[in-house]
């Protein structure tokens, strides 16, 4: 089997994998990119953050992602028994961008990685990693390319950008399960033919269920008439539902008052796929000659769309401390790069939690707060989780407590809680 060498390899082609080795081969590093697939390929995660223009920013993909064209997004609604209540993120409390898009990933990720290839990284798609040997200075990937042929890459340092795949964390034992309860998700894409003047296509429609706790949905409108919808819940309720996936998807859908209106006139253009046990966590995010970045590292839940902020931010953290220690400094791994990124992850798993015991449902359905407190929840919606000026990142825990509470004693405060 042959034998290749580089600078950085990188397990992974989606939006960590692509922002870390633009930024990287920006720099004049060798670097090598592992992707199983062949682009473009389907994935979930398609509704953005505003936070997200930063970091394309910063790694040299915005205009490369700006080609594409997408559907702006400069907010979040919310629905819950025919009551509405919308998040817009150009009212926020931390400065930067106040809007950004909803992508079909499958594009997204094949201009990001075009664009990560213009600016000099190699990429091998059809390759998969399957072996690692850890090592401080030369680390090696094992790879089963397309037709089954293996080869080593070793590197002088190595970036699991592997999504789901979850490569290190699984072959070096630090996956850890979440604390997060175990949820599964239906989805599909729609021409979704909504002609409704009151609906707001720049913002993302997050329902609740009228009655069942926990379950909720997305509505994420594309640019070409086309949106992605989706069901979320705890398996067994899902699966008592219907037969098939695809039946389930729509008796949820049709139990929700707005979102069944909406889709009245909606056809399927794929079929439904299913994700569940997608939260996951790892003992740590580094180790001798690599780092985990995005959902190879830990992953929440879908709920806010943190999921390419938190990959884009750990990507554009590693890429340069790779840059420095490979320079031959000394990188505190846990102090620059953990702690800090963990910093903003955990702000998200706050918000997350009260999403679900219904503190934060409670809070957003009540129109009443001030300007000044809504603007620092648009912040953390919008992505702006590790702004520790934002009293709501700093100490998210007692401000969704004391919040939560003073709805509690409004008239309309019947939310379920799970
Ligand atoms: P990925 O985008 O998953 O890319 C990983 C890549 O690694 C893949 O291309 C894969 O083929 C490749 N790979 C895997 N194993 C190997 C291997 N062994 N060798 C080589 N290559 C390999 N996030 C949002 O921001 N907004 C949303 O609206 C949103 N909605 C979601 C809804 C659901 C139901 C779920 C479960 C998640 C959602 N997410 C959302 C999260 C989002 O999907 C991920 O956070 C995001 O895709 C992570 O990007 P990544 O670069 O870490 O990994």
């Amino acid at each position: 089997s042959s034998h290749a060498t580089t600078d950085v390899a990188i397990i992974g082609a989606g939006p960590s994998g692509a922002a870390a080795a633009a930024w990287l081969a920006r720099r004049g590093l060798a670097v090598e990119v592992i992707e199983r697939d062949l682009f473009p390929r389907f994935s979930i995660g398609e509704s953005l953050l505003p936070q997200c223009m930063v970091h394309l920013e910063a790694c040299g993909l915005l205009e490369a992602a700006q080609a594409g064209d997408y559907q702006v997004k400069n907010g979040a609604a919310f629905t819950w028994r025919g009551q509405h209540a919308a998040i817009d993120f150009r009212d926020k409390f931390t400065s930067g961008p106040g809007s950004t898009w909803q992508v079909e990933r499958a594009d997204f990720d094949q201009r990001l990685i075009e664009g990560a290839m213009q600016a000099g990284a190699r990429v091998r798609f059809g390759s998969t990693v399957d072996a690692f040997i850890p090592d401080p200075d030369r680390p090696r990937l094992m790879i089963t390319d397309a037709g089954g042929e293996r080869s080593t890459l070793v590197a002088r340092f190595v970036l699991d950008a592997s999504g789901y795949g979850r490569v290190l964390a699984r072959l070096t034992g630090l996956a850890r399960p979440s604390t997060l309860e175990s949820r599964c998700a239906l989805f599909t894409h729609v021409e979704d033919r909504i002609d409704c003047p009151r609906h707001d296509r720049d913002k993302i429609l997050i329902g609740l269920h009228p009655d069942c706790a926990g379950v909720w949905y997305w509505l994420i409108p594309f640019r070409n008439g086309r949106a992605s919808v989706g069901v979320v819940g705890d398996r067994a309720t899902i699966n008592a539902a219907a037969e098939s996936d695809s039946e389930r998807l729509w008796h949820f859908i049709h139990a929700e008052p707005r979102l069944a209106t909406l889709l009245a006139r909606a056809t399927a253009v794929r079929d439904t796929g299913r994700l569940e046990g997608y939260s996951a966590d790892v003992a740590q995010l580094h180790g001798p000659g690599f780092a985990l970045l995005g959902n190879a590292g830990e992953f929440l839940d879908p709920v806010f769309s943190s999921g390419v902020t938190i990959a884009l931010d750990s990507a554009l953290r590693a890429a340069p401390l790779v840059e420095r220690q490979l320079g031959g400094e000394a990188i505190d791994w846990d102090t620059q790069f953990e702690w800090p990124l963990r910093r903003g992850v955990a702000t998200f798993r706050e918000f997350v939690e009260a999403w679900y015991d219904g503190r934060l449902p409670r809070i957003i359905f009540n129109q009443r707060q001030t300007p000044r407190i809504r603007s620092m929840i648009s912040s953390v919606l919008a992505g702006y989780a590790w702004d520790c000026t934002n009293p709501f990142v700093d100490a998210s825990r007692r401000r969704l407590n004391s919040l939560a509470e003073a709805c509690t004693n409004e008239p309309d405060s019947a939310f379920p809680t799970s």
